[in-house]
């Protein structure tokens, strides 16, 4: 079954603070702060079965030294200096996996199994 590609909607606005949105059926799922991290690749799934994806650019992102992150309501806050680097509405995913570097240089990571099971 041919799969869509990666969808990207996103919306930045005002001191980069952007939201994101589901482009199949419109729900608000989250949204990110730009300024906060260095690198952030973020993939969703959207309750309506979308995968919602959401990358930066970046040289290389190095995978080597990652570390999990809690999500506490949904917001992802760095553990060495406490930014807050994006927020996920829980209630309306179905599961999310991301790749961030904060601003300070620390990497956090969980994996999303679901994404690369799918071809
Ligand atoms: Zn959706
Ligand atoms: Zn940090």
């Amino acid at each position: 079954m041919h799969r869509e590609a990666y969808k990207r909607n996103i919306r930045m606005g005002r001191q980069n603070y952007g939201q994101i949105f589901c482009t199949q059926c419109g729900e608000r799922i989250g949204h990110v702060i730009s300024k906060d991290y260095k690198y952030l690749y973020l993939v969703s799934i959207c309750k309506c079965g979308c995968e919602v994806v959401y990358q930066t650019k970046y040289e290389n992102p190095d995978n080597t030294q990652n570390y999990f992150i809690e999500l506490k309501n949904g917001i992802a806050s760095c553990r060495r200096c406490g930014k807050e680097l994006f927020y996920i509405d829980k209630r309306k995913i179905i599961n999310c996996g991301f790749h961030v570097i904060c601003d300070c240089g620390k990497q956090y990571n969980i994996s999303l199994p679901k994404v690369s099971d799918l071809k």
